[in-house]
């Protein structure tokens, strides 16, 4: 018999149930704590009871029963008689084996045949007799439910790869199983399934949603086995390790007596003892270590928890807790030190130095904001805050928080924790070697946040100056002293930090470079410093500018000059050598002005064609051929016409792609003959499709057109927020026209046709 099956409608249906036509009336079985579900067979011992003598019954029957599922406490309630609210929903199952043992109790084996509605109980002694009715799983099909089935059979595969020990033919069986209520239910034999789990199921009529209910579960189960192997992981590495040190030690102990050194400090309690009394720490701390190395001291070194109390210890003792005389900040020295590291980035400086400005009068009473660079990669965004560590004369540290997302990553794990360890700020400290350091954090855009609590916040604890003077981290337990700590973010995007996070920021922006300010660092900064870290002397190493240009062209393309100084780094490698050999040999010193010519044969080829230019005239072409139809140029024009665009390599370094629409519109030009209006400049990058893109440097290119005499600049969209940086006399006599289309610089820029 088949019947459609509908929860909503079942709902319905259990409701009205004294109307339902229950066929069937079956002595009923009650089970306590386990679930039976149809297709499975179960072998069983029950004692006396109302389901023993509903069980005798049914064997003298048909040998069916109707199975009802509760738990332990209900259980009590049906034994008694008390109980005597039936669920709605049952198994129908047959009785395959009834053997009365000598003990009084009986061993059957059940087959569970398909689910039952419940009705009433027509009979309660000497058991009870159920009225119900069984329901046949509707088939529904359709690719959704294939894919499910197909995830849920993948999944079956992942848990026995976990549990090893499924024979291969129940692996197979389930692979078989073609339909989805089917599957559901067979899922349920996973053993690690809970009893209200299984009920859950069972009690679900509609097979899609009861396949989703499995998957679901199977899903979690498979995290929960995941994560019970990893812990297993990590604990063996963990005790391996702590072995392994011990052993190590002992048999340094060993040595040092036989070599009859250093006998006193063989007690390694005296030692740790001498340590925290020398220890510049607060009070609170030195009596937390004293405390723990008592406790060290009457559990012995050789116990188990030894090796965790000695790593608390070690971390106590090597943390910078001492007051230290921090010099005077001196501008002008600052201004030296920022310039001597630096090429370029005036406004910058500038900030910088208006910052330090403002800590030096207000000293530690004013809440100074963190400074937050944010840049592309290689721009200098850590090597400023090395600069500012050195202006300050202080230490410098630096933690990357990318991909951090677990609070304790930033405040550590507590020390019951099998490999705790403090936070990623506690280690930055030990490395600091002083509390008054400047810690850089990188990569502040890329903290994630998930179940494990909000890396976010803890961060917010770091940087704000009136928590961070008591910053706890779970490990240490005591608080540590962060406010004498000069923090500062960097990230290559502002967007993704979260925004209480960027609320507390000073946000310097530092843009990528031109080929000229490249060019001047490359020759300032970055080739003595690669020489001089190669070893080289002024004559053994040279690069000629046209070599740098054609490294910078050539061989990089980057906002930065990260891979430029990559690039050098690997010249210098290549002329060390030769250098090496030609001294190896006795042969004549070797000395290298590298030309451009030369690159190729250090480097290999090119592996850039040059010309974002050129790059931008093909944006260019593409789209004139797009939107050639709209345009009213022939089609047959680009047959025809061989289009040849020429940009000289001339003296002014045309930083390519803000000529996109520039040459876009020259082109369009060219072919409707309607000529560009003159007194007209703009400037942006252009898309395939006509998009207009931001780019950098508005202010020289206003400047440039305004000096020109230009009344209209047309510039994209997104440079817009840039306008207000612009000198007043720009903004006045230029009128400033923001466009993000293609389409819309036409109609400013093009005259109308004739
Ligand atoms: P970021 O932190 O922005 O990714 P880095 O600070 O690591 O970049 O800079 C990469 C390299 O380029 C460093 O060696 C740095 O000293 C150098 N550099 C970047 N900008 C400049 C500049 N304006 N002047 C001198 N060197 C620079």
């Amino acid at each position: 018999m088949s019947q459609k099956v509908d929860t909503s409608i079942d709902r319905e249906a259990k409701q009205k149930k004294a109307v339902e036509p229950f066929e069937r009336e079956l002595p009923l079985v009650v089970l306590g704590e386990m679930v039976i579900m149809p297709h499975m067979t179960v072998p069983l011992q029950v004692g006396q009871g109302k389901s023993y003598r509903a069980m005798e019954q049914a064997w003298e029957e048909d040998q069916e029963v109707l199975l009802i599922f509760v738990s332990e406490e209900e259980i009590e309630g049906y034994k008694s008689g008390q109980r005597q609210q039936l669920p709605h929903v049952g198994v129908i199952a047959r009785l395959d084996e009834f053997i009365k043992l000598p003990d009084g109790t009986v061993r059957i084996i059940l087959e569970g045949l398909t689910r039952a509605l419940l009705g009433d109980a027509v009979q309660s002694d000497p058991f009870y007799r159920v009225r119900c009715k069984p329901l046949i799983d509707t088939e529904p099909i359709g690719m959704e439910i294939e894919a499910l089935m197909e995830t849920v059979k993948q999944q079956v595969d992942e848990f026995v790869d976990y549990l090893g020990e499924v024979p291969q033919d129940a692996v197979a069986f389930v692979h078989r199983i073609d339909k989805p209520g089917h599957l559901a239910d067979i899922v349920t034999y996973a053993p690690s399934f809970e009893f209200t789990e299984k009920l859950d199921v069972l009690n679900e009529l509609d097979p899609i949603e009861r396949l989703r209910k499995s998957y679901l579960l199977l899903a979690r189960q498979l995290e929960l086995l995941k994560l019970r192997q990893k812990i297993q992981q990590d604990t063996k590495e963990v005790l391996d390790q702590s072995q392994r040190e011990y052993f190590l030690r002992e048999q340094m102990r060993v040595i040092r007596r036989e070599l009859g050194e250093d006998e006193e400090s063989d007690d390694p309690i005296d030692e740790l003892r001498r340590k925290i009394a020398d220890l510049k720490a607060p009070d609170y701390a030195k009596e937390q270590a004293t405390h723990e190395l008592k406790r060290l001291a009457q559990q012995g070194m050789n116990s188990p928890e030894a090796g965790v109390i000695r790593t608390y210890l070690d971390w106590i003792i090597s943390l910078p807790w001492a007051e230290e005389e921090m010099p005077e900040i001196s501008l002008a020295q600052a201004q030296k030190v920022l310039d001597e590291d630096h090429y370029g980035l005036e406004k910058v400086k500038e900030r910088l130095l208006e910052y330090l400005a403002v800590r030096k009068l207000a000293g530690n009473k004013m809440r100074s904001p963190i400074l937050c660079f944010v840049g592309p990669p290689g721009v200098g965004k850590t090597s400023l805050g090395r600069s500012i560590a050195r202006a300050l004369g202080r230490q410098f540290v630096r933690s990357s928080l990318g991909g951090i997302r677990d609070e304790a990553e930033i405040r550590g794990h507590r020390r019951t924790y099998i490999g705790a360890l403090p936070g990623r700020i506690i280690q930055g400290m030990k490395t600091a070697k002083s509390r008054y350091p400047v810690y850089i954090l990188d990569e502040d855009d890329k903290v994630g946040q998930d179940f494990r609590g909000d890396p976010t916040s803890a961060l917010l604890e770091v940087l704000d100056p009136e928590q961070n003077g008591t910053f706890s981290d779970h490990y240490l337990e005591i608080p540590y002293d962060l406010s004498q700590v000069v923090f500062i973010a960097t990230a290559n995007q502002l967007d993704p930090i979260p925004s209480p996070l960027r609320d507390r920021m000073e946000i310097i922006e530092i843009g990528g470079y031109t080929e000229d300010e490249k060019l001047g660092i490359a020759q300032g900064f970055l080739v003595r410093k690669q020489r001089e870290f190669h070893g080289l002397t002024l004559e053994q190493f040279q690069l000629t500018d046209a070599a740098i240009i054609k490294l910078v062209r050539m061989y990089t393309r980057e906002a930065g000059v990260r891979n430029l100084e990559r690039e050098i780094a690997s010249l210098c490698r290549k002329v060390a050598r030769k250098v090496a050999g030609a001294a190896d040999e006795g042969t004549a010193e070797v000395k290298c002005t590298i030309d451009a010519d030369d690159i190729s044969t250090y480097l290999g080829p090119e592996r850039y064609s040059f010309g974002l230019a050129e790059e931008s005239a093909q944006a260019a072409l593409s789209y004139a051929r797009f939107k050639a139809e709209a345009l009213g140029v022939d089609p047959k024009y680009f047959e025809e016409h061989n289009i040849h665009i020429h940009i000289p390599e001339g003296a002014v370094p045309k930083d390519g792609p803000s000529a996109g629409i520039t040459l876009t519109t020259a082109l369009i030009s060219a072919m409707t003959g309607r000529p560009v209006r003159r007194d007209v400049a703009m400037t942006g990058e252009v898309t395939l499709r006509g998009k207009v893109l931001p780019i950098g440097g508005l202010k020289e290119k206003t400047l440039a057109a305004h000096r020109a005499g230009i009344k209209t600049f047309i510039l994209p969209k997104d440079n817009a927020k840039d306008i207000v940086e612009l000198p007043q006399k720009v903004r006045d006599d230029l009128q400033l026209i923001p466009v993000s289309s293609m389409d819309e610089v036409l109609k400013i820029a093009l005259t109308r046709p004739k």
